[in-house]
């Protein structure tokens, strides 16, 4: 039993959990970040930040993004999204993102928040939480290295946690939905013509991303209904059936292992605990698809909205009901063209049309593309005019 009440307990260290524990610490709140890996970790990602992400960083500290820039990141300029025939068509942003390795990207961001004034105690792995008169008031972890089991006592718990959340779960039910997918990622260096786009070929079925991390260093996923997982195992066989992708990668020059990850569409009914004390922010809170690229930016932003809550619930005793509605707010568009787009990949007919489309009127596609990317308002792609304009 550790006797210590934190102000926070923050249980996980990906993007979402190092940016809220960093926000907290920097206002003065005594943090614990825990997380069950060592760090530096592997995380499967497409590993693509979308330009907004960049305008969070920055107000994570002006130190986060110099760092971000100074690890050799990619710089991206739009994205690419090819039809099964091979059709494809390029959507700028205005700006420019970064892309770079997730063992690099999430160490930067546990390294500020530990710097902020968090504790972090890594190779922790959160089992429980326990209550305190109905609210959650702290959580039960194994401490994998020493192999004790304590408590860790906390005003509020932060579950942030990734896709398959243990505090999720312990707070209530986590729905799972179509289009249930999983996904294999590599890296694989001097990769043929990858330039500055990040890429989607859909295919049937599955899809294909993939895009540059900086030192000729190419990520790679291959995304595949639930069905038909069993072909991930002949991961470059499968990348030949994509007319964009075939004969780009040699699978001798493969510098990190597969991974696989998935299955995806997963959200929590409670963002936030029924009794108080707890919330859930980046995968824990909901993850839908990877196609769209938000998950990163979805991470830190609602890593703001957490920590704002919170901050609110520790200085006046607040309710967190807040941030249940600052989240719909904030991510009502995204989580319907995402939900769209993601159902629509798994309808190749459609996406011919829709690529189609967008040739003709490029101006679509940059659209399209500005608006996953959250540099421009979700609501934008889908207003009647452009959804005619992209179907009919
Ligand atoms: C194939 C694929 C491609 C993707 N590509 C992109 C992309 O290009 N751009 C983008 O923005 N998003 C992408 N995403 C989504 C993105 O990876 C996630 O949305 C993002 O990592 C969410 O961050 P997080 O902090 O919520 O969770 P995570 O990054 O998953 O971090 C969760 C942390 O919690 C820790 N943890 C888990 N359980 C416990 C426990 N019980 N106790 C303690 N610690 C625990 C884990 O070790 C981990 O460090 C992709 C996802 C997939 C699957």
């Amino acid at each position: 039993m550790s006797a210590h009440r934190w102000d926070a307990v923050v249980v996980g260290a990906g993007p979402a959990g190092s940016a809220t524990a960093l926000l907290l610490a920097r206002a003065g709140a005594r943090v614990l970040l825990l997380d069950r890996a060592r760090f530096p970790r592997e995380k499967p990602c497409s590993e693509y930040l979308s330009p907004e992400s960049t305008r969070v960083l920055e107000r994570l500290g002006k130190d986060v993004l110099h760092a971000v820039a100074a690890a050799s990141p990619a710089q991206l300029t739009g994205m690419k999204v090819v039809a099964p025939s091979g059709a494809g068509v390029v959507g700028r942003f205005e700006t420019f993102s970064f892309a770079l390795p997730r063992t690099r990207f999430d160490t930067i961001l546990r390294d500020a928040a530990l710097s902020a004034g968090a504790e972090v105690r890594e190779s922790v792995k959160v089992e429980d939480l326990v209550y305190d008169n109905g609210a959650v008031g702290g959580v039960i972890a194994r401490d994998v290295g020493r192999g004790t089991r304590d408590v860790y006592p906390a005003r509020v718990v932060v579950g942030a946690d990734g896709l398959r959340s243990v505090v999720a779960r312990r707070l209530g039910k986590v729905f799972g939905s179509a289009p249930r997918r999983i996904a294999f990622t590599a890296h694989v260096a001097d990769a043929r013509d990858v330039n500055d786009l990040g890429e989607m070929h859909v295919g049937r079925p599955g899809y294909v991303g993939l895009g540059p991390i900086g030192a000729g260093v190419t990520t790679v996923a291959l995304v595949l209904p639930l069905s038909e997982a069993r072909r991930g195992e002949r991961f470059f066989a499968e990348l030949q059936r994509f007319p964009g992708v075939a004969g780009r990668f040699d699978a001798r020059r493969v510098v990190r292992r597969v991974l696989a990850t998935g299955p995806f569409a997963r959200w929590s009914r409670r963002p936030v605990a029924k009794g108080g004390g707890a919330l859930l922010v980046g995968d824990a809170a909901d993850f839908f698809d990877p196609f769209t690229g938000q998950g990163i930016y979805s991470a830190l932003r609602g890593a703001e909205l957490a920590a704002t809550a919170i901050l609110e619930t520790l200085t006046s005793g607040a309710s967190l009901n807040g941030y249940a509605r600052a989240r719909r707010r904030e991510f009502a568009g995204k989580w319907l063209l995402e939900r769209i787009i993601g159902i629509a990949v798994g309808w190749p007919g459609l996406i011919e049309r829709v690529v189609g489309r967008m040739v003709r009127r490029p101006e679509l596609a940059d659209l399209l593309v500005r608006a996953t990317g959250n540099c421009i308002p979700a609501r934008a792609a889908l207003a009647p005019g452009v959804l005619a304009g992209l179907l009919l």
